[in-house]
């Protein structure tokens, strides 16, 4: 894949140039079986690359105060590039307790509060990759979304809600469709494109689809198939949205890898920027002179 070949160029300079490689750090609390596939992947990504994955594994009973020391040792890792927190967490603990704690600089994925409004106001900072690689996904497909009815189905903050803010920027016309939405198939019947990011496996199927219609399929599902054992599927029945698309992404497969990829830039772009400031500290304080 392009974006996969270039960046690991880019690492290998990085690299050859700093003397260290770029550092993604992965902090799993519990094991909860999509995140497990998805942070395996993670890592895979970051060996083909040369990025220097770690993952940190906590325990599922973990305090919320134990995981902030964590995340705040991490960020203090100069080692530490880029460090993601992988979802959903246990109950007992809530999202803030990440979103406070992590470094701007170091929130590949776009978590932070910073971030996230830096992407609403259009101003540069980390973008949450799944819902910048299903746009990319779109763009170098040649899909046009200029002026396009585009439905994204899900509002979560990490997928939903940003995929919404970047389709707008290409000038599309976003309708955002969750759980309260009291028809659904109304409005994916006018979609020109769609993209569905609900964990819900078989949200969508053919029958609710314009014919022609692009469909980006972002659900990651484990559904039992009895016999045949665990299967991993998107939140669109394949088969029948197959039939009526004009182009639609596979589950597994589609989304996932250009997500991926797009982390590994997000955390060379990180390791890049703190080099730099690593650079500046220590340019100043050999202008100080000791008293
Ligand atoms: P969340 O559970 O945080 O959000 C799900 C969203 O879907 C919510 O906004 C919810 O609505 C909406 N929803 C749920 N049920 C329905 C329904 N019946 N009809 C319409 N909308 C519905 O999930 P995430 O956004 O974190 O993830 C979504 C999916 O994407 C998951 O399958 C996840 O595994 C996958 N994912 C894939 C990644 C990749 O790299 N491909 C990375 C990250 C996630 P409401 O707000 O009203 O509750």
């Amino acid at each position: 894949m392009e974006i996969r070949a270039v960046v690991k160029t880019e690492v290998a300079a990085f690299t050859a140039l700093e003397g260290y490689a770029p550092g993604l750090a992965v902090v799993l609390v519990g094991a909860d079986a999509p995140s497990a596939v998805y942070l395996q992947q993670i890592l895979r990504t970051c060996r083909t690359v040369g990025i220097e994955g770690r993952l940190v594994e906590l325990a599922g009973d973990v305090s919320g105060g134990h995981l902030r020391r964590r995340i705040l040792e991490l960020n203090e890792d100069p080692l530490v590039s880029g460090i993601i927190v992988q979802m959903p967490l246990p109950p007992e603990i809530p999202l803030s307790v990440v979103t406070d704690a992590i470094d701007p600089a170091k929130d590949v994925d776009g978590i932070h509060p910073l971030n996230a409004g830096r992407l609403l106001l259009g101003h540069p900072g980390f973008v949450p990759t799944t819902a910048q690689a299903a746009v990319e996904l779109l763009k170098r497909s040649g899909i046009e979304l200029r002026g396009r009815e585009v439905v994204v189905v899900g509002r979560s903050n990490v997928v939903g809600k940003p995929a919404a803010v970047l389709l707008t920027r290409e000038d599309a016309t976003v309708t955002v469709c969750h759980s309260r939405t009291v028809d659904l198939a109304l409005h994916l019947a006018r979609a020109d494109v769609v993209l569905v990011a609900a964990g819900r496996p078989g949200l969508v199927n053919g029958s609710m689809l314009k014919p022609g219609a692009t469909v980006v399929d972002i659900g990651i599902n484990v559904v039992n198939r009895g016999l045949a054992g665990e299967a991993l599927v998107g939140d669109v029945d394949f088969e029948s949205a197959r039939l009526v698309a004009g182009a639609i992404t596979p589950v597994p497969g589609g989304v996932g890898p250009v997500t991926n990829a797009l982390l590994m830039t997000h955390v060379l772009q990180a390791a890049r920027a703190g080099a730099e400031l690593a650079r500046s500290i220590s340019v100043s304080t050999a202008g100080v002179v000791p008293q």
